[in-house]
C-alpha cells in the first residue's frame, strides 16, 4: 500500500464532489468530523444573510415570512428536521429540530413512560456516553422510576421495562448496534425502544422506520456539520405521536402557541416535542450542514467511510505495531479507535503535526471518518504521521502530557 494507492482510491470515489463544499484548514488533516464536523462553505454567507437581511432588516416578520424563498422561522425547526428525516429512514413529520442530545433524552424518555403505563424501569447500557445514563438517572429520581445501568442490557429486559435506550454507534469504540434486531427485541419484551443516532446520523445508512423504532435523537454538530453547538433533532414514530407526552411543555410545543391559551394543550404531531423559542441562528447554520448531503446516498457515504477505517486499519497493522485497534473489524461506524498507553500523549503530539483527531480515556486515540470530505491520502498521511510520532517517540515531549479542558 502506496501514497500512489490512496490517490487512485480518491480518483475513484464517488463521494469525492462532497469535499469541495467544505472550508478545511491549509496543512490540517481533520479527523474529528465526529466531534466537531468540518465547516460547510455554505455557513458563513448564510448566517451573515440570517442576521443582516432576515434580523436586520425583516426584523420580527422572519417569523413569519424570512424572505427571498427562506420560509419563516417558525417552520424551520420542522423544515430542517424534514431534511434530516432523509438522512435516518423516517418521514418528514417524524422529525424536528429542538434543543440539545440531553434535553431531548429526558423529553423521549419521559414519553416513553407516558406510554407505557405500568412499566417503570429504564435500561440503558453500562460504558455508553455519559450524559444519556446521567439524564435518565435525573428523570428516573424525578418520576419514581428504575433505571439499570447494564453491560448486557438486553438480558436485562423484562415485564416492567418501559424503554430500552441505547446510543447506536460507541463513541469511543464504534460499535455499531444492529436497530432492527435490537428492536425487535425490546418490542417482544414489552418495551420501547429509544435510540441516541449521535455518531450514526450522516454517518450510517440509519433506517429508523424499517426497524420499527419508536423514539430517538442525535447530535446537529457532529456529522451533520451544524456547527458548535448546533441543536439536536428529535423523532418520534408517528404511531406514537398522539400519545407522547412530555413534560416540558413550553409554548412552542403548544397546539396554537399564539392563542395563549391558559391550559396547556400539546401540538398533535411532532411539534409537541418543542419546548422554547428555537434559536434561530444555530437552525440557519445546522440547515447548511444538513444541506451538505443534498444528493448524497447515505449506503454510498456508510460503505466510503467504512473502506476508509479498513485502510487505515490495514496501515496501522503495517506501519504502527504499538498500536491496537479498538473497534470492530465490521459493524464498525464512521470512526476508528486505536489503543495505546499513552494515547493522551499522542493524540497532542499528532495535532502539533497538523493530524487532529482526539482522546477518549483511557487509552483511546479515535480518528473520524466522515465520508463527505476524508479522502484515502489524508489517511495514508495521517497514518505516516503517526507511524513517525511513534518511532521518534515526539510525543514523550512533556508539553503533550498538560491536560486539556476539552480532549
Ligand atoms: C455527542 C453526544 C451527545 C451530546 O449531547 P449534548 O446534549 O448535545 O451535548 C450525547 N450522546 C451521545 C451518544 C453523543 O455522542
Amino acid at each position: 500500500m502506496t501514497r500512489a494507492d490512496a490517490l487512485a482510491r480518491d480518483v475513484a470515489d464517488p463521494l469525492a464532489f462532497a469535499r469541495a463544499q467544505f472550508r478545511l484548514p491549509e496543512g490540517t488533516i481533520y479527523l474529528d468530523g465526529n466531534s466537531l464536523g468540518a465547516l460547510p462553505c455554505a455557513s458563513a454567507p448564510r448566517l451573515a444573510h440570517a442576521i443582516t437581511h432576515e434580523w436586520g432588516e425583516r426584523l420580527i416578520g422572519s417569523w413569519n415570512d424570512a424572505g427571498e424563498g427562506h420560509g419563516g422561522w417558525v417552520d424551520l425547526p420542522a423544515r430542517v428536521g424534514a431534511s434530516i428525516a432523509r438522512l435516518i429512514g423516517a418521514a418528514a413529520d417524524e422529525v424536528i429540530v429542538a434543543d440539545s442530545v440531553s434535553v431531548n433524552v429526558f423529553k423521549l424518555a419521559a414519553a416513553a413512560l407516558a406510554l407505557r403505563p405500568g412499566r417503570r424501569t429504564i435500561v440503558t447500557e453500562a460504558g455508553d456516553f455519559p450524559t444519556d445514563a446521567y439524564v435518565l438517572s435525573g428523570l428516573a429520581r424525578l418520576a419514581g422510576a428504575t433505571l439499570r445501568v447494564e453491560a448486557d442490557p438486553l438480558a436485562a429486559l423484562d415485564n416492567d421495562t418501559a424503554l430500552l435506550w441505547l446510543t447506536q454507534t460507541h463513541y469511543r469504540t464504534g460499535a455499531v448496534r444492529d436497530l432492527a434486531a435490537t428492536t425487535a427485541a425490546a418490542h417482544a419484551a414489552g418495551a420501547l425502544t429509544g435510540w441516541d443516532l449521535s455518531h450514526s446520523a450522516g454517518a450510517l445508512a440509519v433506517d429508523l422506520n424499517r426497524a420499527n423504532a419508536d423514539l430517538a435523537t442525535g447530535c446537529g454538530y457532529k456529522f451533520l456539520n451544524g456547527g458548535p453547538g448546533a441543536p439536536a433533532f428529535v423523532f418520534v414514530a408517528r404511531r406514537h405521536q398522539g400519545a407522547a407526552e412530555q413534560p416540558l411543555s413550553g409554548w412552542f410545543g403548544h397546539a396554537a402557541p399564539f392563542a395563549f391559551e391558559q391550559e396547556f394543550r400539546p401540538a398533535p404531531g411532532i411539534e409537541r416535542m418543542l419546548a422554547g423559542t428555537p434559536g434561530i441562528l444555530g437552525l440557519r447554520a445546522l440547515e447548511a450542514g444538513v444541506a451538505t448531503f443534498e444528493g448524497v446516498d447515505m449506503a454510498a457515504a456508510e460503505a466510503k467511510s467504512r473502506a476508509l477505517g479498513d485502510f487505515l486499519l490495514a496501515l496501522v497493522e503495517q506501519r504502527c505495531p504499538e498500536m491496537t485497534g479498538a473497534c470492530p473489524r465490521s459493524a464498525r461506524g464512521a470512526q476508528v479507535s486505536l489503543a495505546h498507553a499513552h494515547a493522551y500523549e499522542l493524540t497532542q503530539a499528532l495535532i502539533a503535526r497538523g493530524v487532529v483527531g482526539d482522546f477518549r480515556p483511557p487509552d483511546v486515540l479515535r480518528l473520524g471518518l466522515p465520508a463527505l470530505y476524508t479522502r484515502f491520502v489524508d489517511v495514508w498521511d495521517a497514518v505516516d504521521i503517526l507511524a513517525d510520532v511513534l518511532a521518534t517517540e515526539a510525543w514523550r515531549d512533556p508539553r503533550f502530557a498538560v491536560r486539556q479542558a476539552v480532549t
